[in-house]
């Protein structure tokens, strides 16, 4: 059974990340899938209620002081979406400054738990990324995940699969999480039925050319790939500029994996020359 001291998450503060490894600290040593059920219950969850819910994603039940409460999510669900979601609720839970926004307690939709980025002067998105923050370090700590890419090392699609699997989230999730961690030039895009969703690149990799609601590019082996799904394709050399706006010096790769429903996960890494400035042979 999951024993989890209250007194310690009170006295982490508000930082997303802090308060998830007070939880983090109270587990044994060897924890992969964190059991975050179980915390929900430790921590004075009552219930965990599965319903259809009609345009949100999940809610938690609180009085004003917290100190009980439950936590609603959406059936239809996997289970690596549900574990998520009720990661974002005890978020809001376990933050000593959120407060409902609703007299029914925390009502959160689909698109508050993609909220990465809190807009200026927003307390409500605010509120909805710290909840994302910490429930994304509470399923993948940024140690156990930094450990993972240092031994796995090159970037490969089959390793975000492999760190979903190990750690019972979304493949997305997963690679959110993978690609800041990789040191060498990485990015991830994500697309369905040929567009465009969104993309995550490292600090490392020069900037996309593609953008949000753009089509995938039809040179790309994201376009002509016909593996089936579930299939992810060999990591092949492509020209820098199907995808990248800048192109000199750069040697760049891609390998994509086919989803359900038109959903597309596409990787991509580069090569970069070091430029020589000065000092260079002279070229006549
Ligand atoms: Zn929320």
């Amino acid at each position: 059974m999951v024993k989890i001291d209250r007194m310690e998450i009170d006295d982490a503060g508000s930082d997303p990340k802090r308060l998830a490894k007070a939880i983090l600290d109270q587990l044994p040593d060897d924890t992969v899938m964190v059991p975050v059920r179980d915390i929900a219950k430790a921590i004075d969850i009552y219930e965990i209620r599965e319903e259809q819910l009609s345009g949100l994603e999940g809610a938690l039940i609180v009085p004003k002081e917290k100190s009980e409460g439950a936590i609603l999510i959406n059936k239809d669900r996997h289970e690596s979406r549900k574990r998520y979601t009720i990661a974002h609720e005890l978020g809001h839970y376990v933050h000593p400054f959120h407060r409902a926004n609703s007299p029914d307690g925390f009502r959160c939709k689909k698109n508050d738990l993609a909220i990465t980025k809190a807009k200026p002067n927003d307390p409500h998105s605010r509120m909805e990324q710290q909840a994302n923050e910490f429930a994304a370090e509470l399923l993948m700590p940024a140690r156990v995940v930094a450990s993972f890419v240092r031994d796995t090392g090159e970037a490969d699609l089959t390793h975000i699969l492999e760190l979903a699997r190990r750690h019972d989230v979304s493949r997305e999730a997963a690679a959110r999480r993978y690609i800041p961690r990789i040191g060498d030039p990485a990015a991830i895009v994500f697309s369905k039925g040929g567009v465009i969703r969104y993309a995550r690149s490292n600090e490392f990799f020069p900037k996309l050319s593609v953008c949000r609601g753009g089509q995938v590019p039809h040179q790309s082996v994201s376009a002509l790939s016909s593996a089936e799904i579930g299939e992810i394709t060999g990591c092949v050399e492509v020209a820098a500029h199907t995808w990248l706006q800048k192109t000199a010096g750069v040697t760049l790769f891609e390998q994509t994996l086919a989803q359900q429903n038109g959903f597309r996960m596409t990787l991509l890494t580069a090569e970069i020359e070091e430029v020589e400035d000065g000092w260079g042979a002279p070229s006549f």
